[in-house]
């Protein structure tokens, strides 16, 4: 199991949650706002932690999300195996003011189910809510594809910080309970 380490096994908990989508479409961002409370109105595709590690308690339980950012090789279509090895979270995101970005979503499915758990908790993410001018996807249409494919779903702004902590947390906090529900 990739869930967690033999010594944590009692209390605390590492989860590797993963960002994937289309370049631009604000995965940076979203990491950012919700591990530092920060938003970069000018980032670079390149710039980027390689991971950052959030902690959160549930049930009393310490919880440690190792999320882990592109920092821009999905550019090249190059997001490599070991990004998503050991995975048991994802966030796939696009733009809703970028319908190209949310025609790219199935790809990004495919590969993530390609290199890692088909049970790996995956919530669809519709970014940059605060664009209301320029939407391009509607709700209804991010709603039924998540609903289609069993995912999460979630618009969220990273500008304007709506729905983002509420976004990750969901995952964590599902992966938590498949965990607690299961007896080793
Ligand atoms: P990444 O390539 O997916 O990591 O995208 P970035 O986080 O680097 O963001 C790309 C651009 O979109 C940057 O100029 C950000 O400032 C901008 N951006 C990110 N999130 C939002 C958002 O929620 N709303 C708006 N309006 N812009 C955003
Ligand atoms: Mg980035």
């Amino acid at each position: 199991m990739a869930f967690y380490s033999e010594e944590e096994q009692t209390e605390d908990y590492l989860f590797k949650i993963v960002l994937i989508g289309d370049s631009a479409v604000g995965k940076s961002n979203l990491l950012a706002r919700f591990a530092r409370d920060e938003f970069y109105p000018n980032s670079k595709s390149t710039i980027g932690v390689e991971f950052q590690t959030q902690k959160m308690v549930i049930d009393r339980k310490e919880i440690k999300a190792q999320i882990w950012d592109t920092a821009g090789q999905e550019r090249f279509r190059a997001v490599t195996s070991a990004y998503y090895r050991g995975a048991v979270g994802a966030l796939v995101v696009y733009d809703i003011s970028r319908r190209q970005t949310f025609d790219s979503i199935g790809r990004w499915l495919n590969e993530l189910h390609t290199h890692s758990d088909m049970n790996v908790v995956t919530i669809l993410v519709g970014n940059k809510s605060d664009l209301k001018d320029a939407r391009e996807v509607s709700t209804a249409e991010g709603k039924a594809l998540a609903e289609t494919q069993g995912l999460f779903f979630m618009e969220t702004s990273a500008l304007d910080s709506s729905n983002v902590s509420t976004a990750f947390q969901t995952v964590v906090k599902e992966i938590y309970n498949i965990l607690s529900r299961k007896v080793f």
